[in-house]
């Protein structure tokens, strides 16, 4: 008997026949014997929802001051799928019940729509396991000190489930979605993609920082840090599927390298469209100027992403940088009435139509050349690279928004992510 996490994602939620299937997968996995914590989203659709509501009523796109409020509303889409679960259980003759983040508690920072989980009190939660229910606690949501409802950012209930299988010491965190695992790339983009059948922590963590939403990057985090067994499966197959082999499917995130990762030289593709380029154009070549600009946006709470700073040309220079689609106006808007009156610069662009694309794999670590067949694909599809970002296990580059599909497609194939692994 071992305690074990389950993540059901808004699809897997979608509708009453698949909460009532997702109750049937979670009564077979309790009947065997195993203490049993699920962690749900809201139905998919219903976060959107809420949120346009919201749009239609707020003041403005920049402001920031609606914020606490739609943490209020959008942790509602969580509550409702959380306690239809726990009403499926119970007609599945399954005791359950089902708890909001304030409740269990799961305790945040006050950074509303972006909250980071603190600390969580378990003890209710294994009280309720000892008398024999199934727990059902809230994806996306937390509380603050002041008891402020939080939420933890657009796919954050992969980091409740992790998060709370890291502080319960859970033999598992399986998070089930509607992808039968991990892809060599998003298999919406690319039907070519395989599944891994692992994935080390180091190139998962990565792969969703550079934007492949199967996980949120936070809960990737959490499960290096506390060293989570996490395992990403679908919720679509048969909910009576034998629970060894339902235990053994989909993909496993490793914490130890083994030789076939090495022999892979680029094991995934990740792109991003949810970025945006903003150049500050004729800036004095002189020290400061990142800081200056940068240090702007960054007290704004605006995360910055690539950032490339050209040849200077007669002492001045253009400075590029791209920050989230996001937070594009409130960024330009800011740079255009505090930084560009005292800098001395000639003008600030902007482009939303940009795209990310990246190469990733523990492989590149050893092999040189990885790049610049990057570039040559890149080069041989005739798509121009506008900026270019490395680290020790990541080749990124921002190119048109409007290349997106062929060059995740072009690359998938030239670095032979189509074909079987020895
Ligand atoms: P959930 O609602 O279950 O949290 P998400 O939509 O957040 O599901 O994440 C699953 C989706 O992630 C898949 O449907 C797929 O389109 C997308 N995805 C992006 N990159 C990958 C990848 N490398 N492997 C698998 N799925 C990916
Ligand atoms: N419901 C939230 C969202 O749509 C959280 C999640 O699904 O993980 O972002
Ligand atoms: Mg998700």
């Amino acid at each position: 008997m071992a305690l074990i996490v389950h993540k059901y994602g808004g699809t897997s939620m979608g509708s009453t026949e698949r909460i009532k299937n997702v109750a049937k997968r979670v009564a077979k996995w309790a009947r065997a014997g195993h203490q049993m914590v699920v962690v749900p989203s809201a139905m998919s659709g219903e976060t959107n929802r809420l949120l346009g509501l919201a749009k239609e009523l707020a003041s403005s796109k920049t402001d920031m001051s609606h914020d606490r409020e739609l943490d209020m509303l959008a942790s509602t889409g969580e509550q409702a799928s959380s306690a239809l679960l726990a009403i499926a259980l119970q007609a599945e003759g399954v005791p359950s019940v089902s708890y909001a983040g304030w409740q269990v508690s799961v305790r945040t920072d006050s950074a509303f729509t972006k909250a980071r989980i603190e600390s969580i009190d378990d003890a209710r939660v294994r009280a309720d396991l000892a008398a024999g229910k199934v727990v059902v606690i809230t994806g996306f949501q937390g509380v603050d000190d002041a008891g402020n409802i939080t939420t933890l950012g657009r796919g954050g209930s992969d980091t409740s489930a992790v998060a709370i299988a890291a502080a319960m010491k859970a033999a598992e965190c399986l998070i089930y979605t509607d992808v039968d695992g991990v892809y060599t790339t998003d298999p919406r983009v690319e039907p070519d993609a395989r599944r891994l059948q692992t994935v080390s922590f180091e190139e998962m963590l990565e792969m969703a920082s550079l934007g492949s939403k199967v996980l949120q990057i936070r809960s990737v985090e959490f499960a290096g840090k506390y060293k989570v067994p996490l395992r990403v499966l679908s919720s679509f197959t048969p909910w009576d599927i034998d629970i060894n082999e339902e235990a053994k499917s989909g993909t496993l995130i490793t914490f130890e390298e083994d030789e076939n990762m090495e022999q892979a030289v680029v094991s995934g593709i990740a792109f991003n469209r949810d970025e945006a380029k903003i150049s500050v154009l004729g800036v004095p070549d002189k020290p400061g100027i990142a800081y200056h600009i940068l240090g702007a946006v960054a007290d704004a709470n605006i995360e910055v992403d690539v950032i490339i700073q050209n040849l200077s040309k007669d002492g001045k220079t253009d400075f590029s940088f791209t920050v989230n689609r996001n937070d594009y106006a409130k960024a330009t808007d800011l740079l255009k009435a505090k930084v560009l009156p005292t800098l001395g610069a000639a003008e600030i662009v902007g482009d939303t139509k940009i795209c990310k694309v990246s190469i990733v794999g523990i492989g590149m670590r050893s092999h040189v050349g990885v790049a610049s067949k990057m570039f040559r694909v890149l080069s041989e599809e005739g798509i121009n690279i506008q900026m270019i970002s490395t680290s020790e296990i990541k080749t990124s580059v921002v190119i048109d928004e409007k290349y997106m599909e062929l060059a995740v497609r072009a690359l998938h194939k030239a670095f032979d992510l189509d074909q079987p692994t020895a």
